[in-house]
């Protein structure tokens, strides 16, 4: 059993189902057996895995996850296209998208930064000076390529925005001429419930700001999300049977809402500190 279809290619083991909302499966020794613990409340899959969490060669709603993040990038195309020369994607979130734009478009994509493969991710590092410091470290932008060119930038997400802020301004060191960022999601606006420690409301760049504030928080010539809808069209599901709570504000699960904190469904959550963040940008 695994949270992801992906490790089952690894170890040449085939998919057979997906464990039920609700569901307890167990291997014992009368075998595989299921029951159902818990029922009555909506589906409520999180649409952040199709967008980010989960890796791209995993499966999810039937569709590679690489594809899925791919026609995103083709919708945000038509949801918002730009006069530019040329697609770069943030690396490696945004590629996925970024190569679906440049499709899309009919723009030449190349590759604006290269990613320090030795350093460790953003996200595991406290502090937001550690942070800083730890983009520098992870991504030379390439002057060669930027100089001169109307840049349409593709990224998967923004949530408190200092590493978007810090790629745009690093574009510009490197010579970029027009800086169009766009993002495969729309804005993150309040926090999760259900145990994806992203930010507070208060943390989170687009809570409280309109997408043009947001564009000029950012230092970048434009700013554009994909739709909520272009994140349904593009993993073909629906509403109905997902949580988009960070987007909206909509929880689906009764007794949590917008005016909630993140860890309003958490024991004792007063008496905790701030946890590190799992989503760093
Ligand atoms: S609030 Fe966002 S991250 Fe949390 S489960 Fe819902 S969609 Fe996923």
């Amino acid at each position: 059993m695994a949270s992801e279809s992906c490790a089952f290619d690894i170890i040449g083991a085939r998919y057979l189902r997906d464990v039920q909302p609700g569901e307890l499966v167990t291997l014992g020794e009368h075998g595989l057996e299921s029951r159902i613990v818990d029922g009555g409340q909506r589906r409520a899959f999180c649409v952040f895995e199709y967008i980010y969490f989960a890796r791209p060669d995993s499966r999810m709603n039937d569709r590679v996850l690489q594809v899925a993040r791919s026609r995103m990038g083709e919708i945000l195309w038509r949801e918002a296209p730009v006069e530019a020369d040329l697609v770069i994607a943030v690396p490696d979130s945004g590629n996925p998208a970024a190569r679906g734009l440049a499709r899309a478009a009919g723009l030449p994509q190349d590759d604006g930064f290269v990613k320090n493969r030795y350093v460790a991710r953003t996200f595991i590092q406290p502090g937001q000076e550690l942070r800083k410091h730890g983009l520098r470290l992870k991504f030379n932008p390439l002057p060669e390529v930027i100089a001169g060119k109307r840049l349409v930038v593709v990224d998967d997400s923004i949530v408190r925005g200092n590493t978007t802020r810090q790629i745009v301004q690093m574009l510009r060191d490197a010579g970029a001429a027009e800086i169009h960022m766009r993002i495969s999601a729309p804005p993150v606006k309040h926090p999760c419930h259900y145990g994806i420690d992203m930010s507070t409301r208060e943390e989170m760049i687009a809570h409280g700001r309109t997408t043009e504030q947001v564009a000029a928080e950012l230092g970048c010539d434009s700013l554009h999300y994909l739709s909520l809808e272009g994140v349904y069209e593009a993993v073909g599901a629906t509403r109905a049977t997902h949580c988009d709570a960070c987007f909206t504000g909509e929880y689906p699960l009764a007794g949590s809402d917008a005016a909630a904190g993140k860890y309003s469904l958490e024991d004792g959550a007063d008496a905790r500190g701030q946890a590190p963040s799992l989503i760093g940008a």
